[in-house]
């Protein structure tokens, strides 16, 4: 993350071809077509960008899983990328060509055949076998298709796949476009320059998926709250009793040693003080308030209670900074929705500068109409993750200031 990276406003764009990868990897009616057009429409800013400055697009997606369908024909041919192209024909006005292929002569020639402002959109990318194999065959056929390439898919980025890494060592110049950009940038800050006081939430199931998260993110915040699922397993780790509450096993001694570390760090590490607990995993089981060491030994918490909303919702607005992974309650369930909810109702309200992991914690926000109020909701869920551990993504190493550089973070190369 030291290199200045390369965005699609460097670019010289006319008349050249630009090799875009996008994450149209869009939720799906039974019959295909898009359910719900939100990632076609955030590419929009950079594919309509290159098109005004008179250059040629080559879009390229993945869509589902074909893996996992792969002896089903039906199912199969429910992941071509037609709809999408159909849909996106309908959003810019006509001129998007969409091929059968991801590569190959005949790609080739009808990528040799494109006039400016002309898009063409590949088949879906893991319709070949090379793509997750990050195969260099296949990754030097679609550099070969642009003259620049432009990674406009945070959803993949952590992906080491031809199109999102292998491309970039054989084209001449890899920037980023104006979603990934954006990720970047709201990332960069929390990992290099962070405004402080720093907070983040961490939420979800299980401690153990977290391990790096939690690590990485003790050596930045000045608080770290625990909520969710993963806090029984903290709570266990200090001897307490959680009833049926979730427990990671496996995340008991992350859960001590994350304690252990915070203390040693003065990372102030705040756990729920009370929960909404049920007794049944229903929406409709009967539930009480107790404090978080009166958990009923048959009862299971499932949201956070009145005074953990107080104290954590104090602290966010205290922060110049929060970010926020990880549903605080099974969410899912309306009646656990509500420390999921005051969470992000407070977020939304705050003045310090709000940022929201990708995956279930987007979808709670989205869900609550509350994504515009935050300074930056991530596309990326699990991409959003690998960057709070500190992970360099294989998708955004090559994106530097060095057309042709290696891309590593050592040769300068
Ligand atoms: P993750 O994928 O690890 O971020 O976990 C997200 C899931 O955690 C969501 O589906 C939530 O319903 C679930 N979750 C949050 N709080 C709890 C809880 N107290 N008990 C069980 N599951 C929870």
């Amino acid at each position: 993350m030291t290199m200045k990276k390369l965005g699609i406003e460097d670019l010289d764009l006319a008349g050249k071809t630009v090799l875009m990868r996008v994450d149209f990897n869009v939720p799906q009616h039974a019959d295909g077509t898009v359910r719900d057009d939100m990632r076609i429409r955030a590419a929009l800013k950079s594919i309509n960008y290159v098109r005004e400055r008179g250059g040629k697009l080559v879009l390229m997606s993945h869509l589902g899983r074909p893996k996992k369908v792969k002896d089903d024909a039906v199912k199969l041919a429910l992941l071509k990328m037609d709809p999408v192209a159909d849909h996106l024909r309908s959003l810019v006005g006509g001129n998007v060509t969409k091929l059968d292929e991801v590569a190959g002569p005949a790609v080739e020639a009808a990528v040799a055949a494109m006039q400016p402002g002309d898009i063409i959109l590949l088949e879906n990318t893991r319709f070949h076998p090379g793509e997750e194999k990050n195969d260099p065959e296949l990754s030097q056929q679609l550099a070969k298709l642009g003259d620049v390439y432009v990674s406009d898919a945070f959803g993949t980025v952590h992906r080491a796949h031809a199109s999102t890494e292998g491309v970039t060592r054989y084209v001449a110049q890899s920037a980023a476009g104006f979603l990934v950009a954006k990720e970047m940038e709201y990332f960069g800050k929390v990992l290099q320059s962070p405004e402080r006081p720093l907070v983040a939430i961490l939420g979800g199931a299980k401690v153990s998926d977290k391990i790096l998260v939690i690590d990485n993110l003790l050596n930045l915040v000045d608080t770290l709250v625990i909520g969710g699922g993963m806090a029984y397993t903290f709570m266990k780790a200090k001897g307490m009793e959680i009833g049926k509450s979730l427990l990671d096993k496996d995340g008991i001694e992350v859960a001590a040693k994350a304690m252990e570390k915070a203390a040693a760090q003065g990372v102030k590490l705040l756990l729920p003080v009370d929960f909404k607990v049920a007794d049944a995993f229903d929406n409709n089981a009967n539930t009480q308030i107790v404090a978080a060491d009166a958990i009923p030994a048959d009862w299971e918490g499932l949201d956070i209670g009145p005074e953990t909303v107080k104290l954590f919702t104090d602290e966010i607005n205290r922060a110049a900074m929060i970010v926020w992974n990880g549903p605080v309650g099974v969410f899912e369930m309306p009646n656990f929705a509500v420390g999921t909810r005051a969470l992000a109702d407070t977020m939304a309200a705050c003045k310090g500068v709000t940022i929201i992991g990708g995956g279930d914690t987007a979808a709670a926000v989205i869900q609550f109409g509350l994504a515009d109020k935050m300074s930056h909701v991530s596309t990326g869920g699990g991409a959003s993750l690998e960057m709070l551990e500190g992970k360099e993504l294989p998708g955004l190493v090559a994106l530097t200031d060095k057309p042709g550089g290696c891309g590593c973070c050592c040769c300068g190369g």
